[in-house]
C-alpha cells in the first residue's frame, strides 16, 4: 500500500519543500508530512489554503485555463485548498486503485495505477465561498460542497438526471463543471479538482440514463461526445464511492 498521508495527490519529489499543514521538510512528493497531521487537520477543517508559488497551486490553476473550454473567458482565481481526507478515506480509495489495477494492468501500458485521473466536478454551494476556506458551512444533508468536501462523493446523493445513470460525474472541461456550480451566497464559486480511478472507460456517446453500474467488463463510463450528439462535453462516471476522492477546491470569481 502506497504511503499517502491525507491526500491522494503526488508530486515528483523536489528539494526544499514542506508539508502544508505544519511546515515540516518533507522529501516524498505528498503535500502532507504523516497521517497524524492529516488527522490533526481534519478537527478543524479539511482545507489548507496553498501558496501561489506552491507547484501544486500552480497545477490546479493551469489545468482550470487549459480545460476551459466554453466561450466566456476563465475566471480569476482567488484560492486554491487541498482537500485533506481522513486516513480510513484514503486507504479505502487506494485498496480499490489496487484492485482495478490487479485486473486492468494499467501501468503496464503507461498509465497510472488504476488510470487514476485528475477531473473537474461543480456542485451547489450554500456556503460563503469567499471565506470558505476558514470554515466549511459544514450542513452536511444541505450543501453538496460541504458533504464532498466532509465525507467525498456518494452515490446514493444522485439527485437524477445525470446522461449516464445512477453515477457520481466529473469531466475534464473545467467550464462544463462550472456549469454545475452554483451558489446561494456571495459571488464566488468554487469547483472540485477530484482523482478518480476510471480503469477500463467504456466510451460512450450516446446517453444511456438507465446504468447503475459501469458495463460489464469496465469500471467506469466515458461520455464521448460526437457530431450530432446530444452533448458537447465529455464525462467521466463512476458508480463506486471508493472510484473518486476531492483532492483540491479551486475558489474563483
Ligand atoms: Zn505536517
Ligand atoms: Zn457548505
Amino acid at each position: 500500500m502506497p504511503y499517502s498521508p491525507g491526500i491522494v495527490y503526488q508530486l515528483s519529489p523536489a528539494p526544499g519543500e514542506r508539508c502544508i499543514i505544519c511546515n515540516t521538510a518533507i522529501t516524498n512528493g505528498f503535500l502532507v508530512c504523516s497521517i497524524e497531521c492529516a488527522e490533526r487537520q481534519l478537527q478543524s477543517t479539511p482545507l489548507v489554503p496553498l501558496r501561489q508559488y506552491h507547484r501544486a497551486y500552480k497545477d490546479v490553476v493551469s489545468r482550470l485555463r487549459a480545460q476551459w473550454k466554453h466561450s466566456t473567458s476563465a475566471p480569476t482565481v482567488r484560492a486554491v485548498y487541498a482537500v485533506i481526507t481522513s486516513e480510513s478515506s484514503n486507504t479505502t480509495y487506494l485498496d480499490y486503485r489496487a484492485q482495478v489495477e490487479s485486473k486492468r494492468h494499467c501501468t503496464r501500458l503507461n498509465f497510472r495505477p488504476g488510470n487514476e485521473r485528475l477531473r473537474w466536478h461543480g456542485s451547489f454551494s450554500k456556503c460563503d465561498l469567499a471565506n470558505i476556506g476558514t470554515k466549511i458551512c459544514g450542513i452536511l444533508d444541505g450543501c453538496p460542497l460541504c458533504s464532498i468536501l466532509r465525507e467525498s462523493f456518494k452515490v446514493e446523493k444522485y439527485q437524477g438526471g445525470g446522461l449516464f445513470g445512477r453515477g457520481i460525474y466529473s469531466t475534464a472541461t473545467s467550464s462544463k463543471a462550472d456549469n454545475h456550480a452554483h451558489i446561494s451566497r456571495g459571488s464566488y464559486r468554487a469547483l472540485t479538482l477530484a482523482s478518480v480511478v476510471a480503469g477500463y472507460g467504456k466510451q460512450l456517446s450516446d446517453e444511456n440514463h438507465g446504468l447503475t453500474e459501469p458495463p460489464a467488463g469496465y469500471d467506469a463510463v466515458l461520455g464521448i461526445p460526437r457530431a450530432g450528439g446530444t452533448f458537447l462535453y465529455d464525462e467521466t462516471v463512476v458508480y463506486d464511492n471508493d472510484a473518486i476522492r476531492p483532492v483540491f477546491l479551486i475558489v474563483y470569481g
